[in-house]
């Protein structure tokens, strides 16, 4: 037998089943260029998978003649490096999912498909060293080659033939002209100098000095810096200028960001500063541009890659520095199939690194202050706002006994009224999107329900649906009720379209916008409003959390908070740490320029301990104060836990299955507390009963000594076949 023959692969593909599988290299293949990282196809079933090699090996525990051959090589050098495998196998470990999603979740969509890993080899040109002393005058009467030379010449990076198209017609014959006369030259697509500063940094202050320097003396090495700064007090510069520290020594930067935060806004920020390409990976872009984003990356061809939590794994092999941005926004924790928290996750990587990360907040997580209590992250706080703005004025507005228009207030119609005399905008906060969140009957009491769902169907007035907001059901809107037929429908309580149109009749001839998932839906949409909201078009911006996220809208004096009762009652211990979050991060909208703010929230519990710290001592002592009564109730930060899910058809299917695996688990000692099993929050949703079981110790490491002995034999179970289940670590919601 040949070598070739031999060596066996180990690949990881993705299915649900933790476990690598066994191949034969193809016999045409040279086994020197095979090495882990690689993607190849492979049989599967009766069909073809994309997988990842994970080892090279000469044996394997699969009999030799069942072993299949791979099926195509598809790559000539690995995509996932050394580091990134490392990094891999830890998740894997750590999160308890199958290797074979942890490893393809690295690769953006269309290399995960199977798409070729070859950057396109279009034409860039870029000027000679002739063409740079070139005399426009002695191009005469060649005018398309010298506005060609011109385009060409003006461009901070080489130009691709696709942008010269963007610009001229037929200019083929002008570029031949250019080439012969050697005043351009082909080149790559990146520009080999070293990254310039294009815009000067704006001078720092001394909060923003200490933070800077304290990360530029610690950029050699790995340490988690927290960067703790309310909102508008410049973050973003502190950032940029660490990041020039890093790109001056040739390394790469990765910049991670809540989805809706990265605007347009803040990615030209960037470009206005660096002269180098600022590459974007997020959910709005097209697979190409994701996987070319990837590769640029992967392959060093550019420094800075600003992303959401899929951009975490992207390959950058001279990595220098992470930032994560808004570190406590739960968007960073992937909450299906590979439940992983990119925070966490990018600690992780920049400890195997060795480099710095910044955690930036102006709303830090419990999480993340405990660690700076602990002494492993060091917090650096930017206390005061940038340039001249002052920090809003925060009040409680008692609603009790007052007559709401739609939620708004005598005394809040009247300060947006005062508001809007003066030219400013007001901003107005409802985490509810739709019309109202209930249809009641009048005559009878009925309410319209999500069949499959434990839940109320929203009325979405100018679409004429009910629909479910956890599930994709949805129905005309009934203009009589099924019980009783009775015509006296009443859309029962508050959602932001309900809010938009009452602004409409209480404030004529002011321009409302809606800024929530369902007026964004179109690609571009959010982008045009936010131009419209900026260049002054708008009086009153509306909206849900979308609008709780970096924004910066200069002219927004006004903030309130429609109704911050309904974040009050959770039976999640996280509710508090996210409502306070949330209400901090909206008031930060309001006055980030010159012009004062106020923020108001609207509450029936103007005593409520949880709003008045937040408003008269602020987010920090709220935190500190959050963190002793999770010590006091044992809860995380202080222990780590772990959340079995299970959903199935038939409720006791579940239920049988969750007990048979607490059965498992209190056979083995490891001091594990367990809550369960109970059914989850919302029992049903999309017609699959649904329970859960909580794991919970006071040490990370016995936890997982736990996990990893039982999560083989609960999938050896016989009820987990006829059930969903998934394992949440770290779990941030316990719905
Ligand atoms: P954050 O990210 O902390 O909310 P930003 O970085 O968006 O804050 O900064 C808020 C505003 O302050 C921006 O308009 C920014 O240009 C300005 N700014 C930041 N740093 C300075 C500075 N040192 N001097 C003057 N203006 C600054
Ligand atoms: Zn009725
Ligand atoms: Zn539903």
């Amino acid at each position: 037998m040949s070598l070739a023959e031999k060596i066996i692969l180990s690949i990881a593909i993705p299915i649900p089943v933790d476990r690598l599988f066994d191949y034969l290299a193809p016999n045409s293949v040279n086994i020197e260029k095979l090495s882990p990282g690689i993607r190849v196809k492979v049989p599967f079933g009766k069909s073809f998978k994309i997988g990842i090699i994970i080892e090279l090996k000469n044996s394997s525990d699969s009999p030799a003649n069942k072993l299949k051959h791979v099926e195509e090589i598809l790559d000539a050098s690995p995509l996932l490096l050394e580091n990134d495998l490392k990094l891999l196998h830890w998740a894997h470990r750590y999160y308890h999912h199958p290797i074979g999603d942890v490893f393809t979740s690295a690769l953006p969509t269309a290399l995960r498909k199977g798409k070729s890993s070859a950057l396109s080899s279009t034409p860039y040109y870029e000027l000679s060293l002739l063409g740079s002393k070139f005399d426009l005058a002695l191009f005469k009467n060649a005018h398309k080659q010298r506005a060609l030379f011109e385009l060409i010449a003006k461009q901070k990076h080489p130009i691709s033939q696709k942008e010269i198209s963007s610009h001229f017609r037929l200019w083929q014959s002008s570029v031949k002209a250019l080439l012969k006369k050697e005043l351009i030259q082909l080149c790559e697509p990146t520009q080999k100098t070293a990254p310039l500063e294009k815009q000067t940094p704006l001078p720092a202050n001394t909060e923003q000095q200490v933070a800077i320097e304290h990360i530029r003396k610690n950029n050699m090495h790995f340490s988690v810096s927290l960067l703790d700064g309310v909102t508008g007090s410049g973050k973003t510069e502190v950032y940029l200028q660490s990041i020039q520290a890093i790109l001056n020594k040739g390394q790469q930067v990765l910049v991670l960001l809540p989805e809706i935060t990265l605007t347009p806004q803040l990615e030209s920020r960037f470009n206005a500063r660096f002269s180098t390409k600022i590459e974007t990976f997020h959910s709005k872009h097209t697979e190409t541009q994701r996987r070319n984003a990837w590769l640029n990356m992967q392959q060093k061809k550019s420094l800075i890659l600003l992303g959401t939590r899929s951009a975490l794994l992207t390959p950058c092999p001279n990595l220098g520095m992470i930032i994560l941005d808004e570190e406590h926004d739960a968007s960073f924790k992937q909450q299906e199939g590979f439940r992983f928290s990119a925070r966490d996750v990018a600690i992780v990587r920049a400890k195997m690194l060795n480099i710095p990360i910044i955690l930036g907040s102006a709303t830090p997580s419990l999480e993340s202050l405990y660690n700076v209590q602990q002494k492993r992250y060091t917090r650096l706080a930017l206390l005061q706002r940038a340039g001249s703005a002052t920090p809003p004025i925060l009040s409680l507005l008692d609603v009790r006994n007052q007559y709401l228009q739609e939620g708004l207030s005598p005394t809040l119609i009247k300060m947006i009224k005062s508001t809007l005399a003066k030219n400013e905008q007001v901003l107005l906060f409802l985490n509810r999107r739709g019309f109202s969140p209930t249809l009641i009957c009048h005559s009878c009491g009925w309410t319209a329900q999500c069949k499959r769902c434990d839940a109320n169907l929203v009325v979405h007035y100018q679409q004429q649906k009910l629909r479910c907001h956890h599930c994709a059901s949805e129905q005309f809107l009934i203009k009589s009720c099924p019980a009783c037929k009775s015509e006296e429908l009443k859309p029962l309580g508050l959602g932001t379209e309900r809010v938009e149109y009452a602004l409409n009749s209480l404030f004529p001839g002011k321009k409302a916008v809606r800024l929530d998932r369902d007026s964004t839906q179109r690609k571009g949409s959010l982008e045009e409003q936010l131009s419209a909201i900026n260049s002054g078009q708008v009086d009153i911006i509306l909206g849900t959390q979308m609008l709780a996220k970096g924004h910066h809208f200069p002219n927004v004096t006004l903030v309130a908070l429609l109704d911050v009762d309904s974040g009050l009652f959770s039976i999640d211990f996280h509710a508090a740490e996210k409502l306070a979050q949330l209400i901090i991060q909206v008031a930060g909208r309001a006055g980030r320029e010159h012009k004062k703010g106020h923020v108001v929230m609207q509450t029936r519990q103007p005593e409520h301990p949880l709003l008045n710290t937040l408003i008269q001592q602020g987010y920090s002592h709220f935190a500190q104060a959050a963190l002793a009564e999770r010590k006091e109730a044992q809860l995380p930060p202080y222990t780590y836990q772990a959340l079995l899910r299970a959903t199935a058809t038939e409720p006791q299917l579940a239920l049988e299955f969750l007990s048979e695996v607490s059965l498992t688990i209190s056979k083995q000692a490891f001091h594990t507390l367990l809550l369960g099993p109970v059914p989850a929050p919302m029992p049903k949703r999309a017609g699959q009963y649904r329970y859960q079981l909580l794991l919970q110790n006071e040490q990370r490491k016995s936890l997982h000594l736990l996990l990893n002995a039982i999560v083989p034999e609960i999938s050896k179970l016989k009820l987990a076949r006829k059930v969903k289940w998934s394992l949440d670590i770290d779990p941030i919601d316990l719905y």
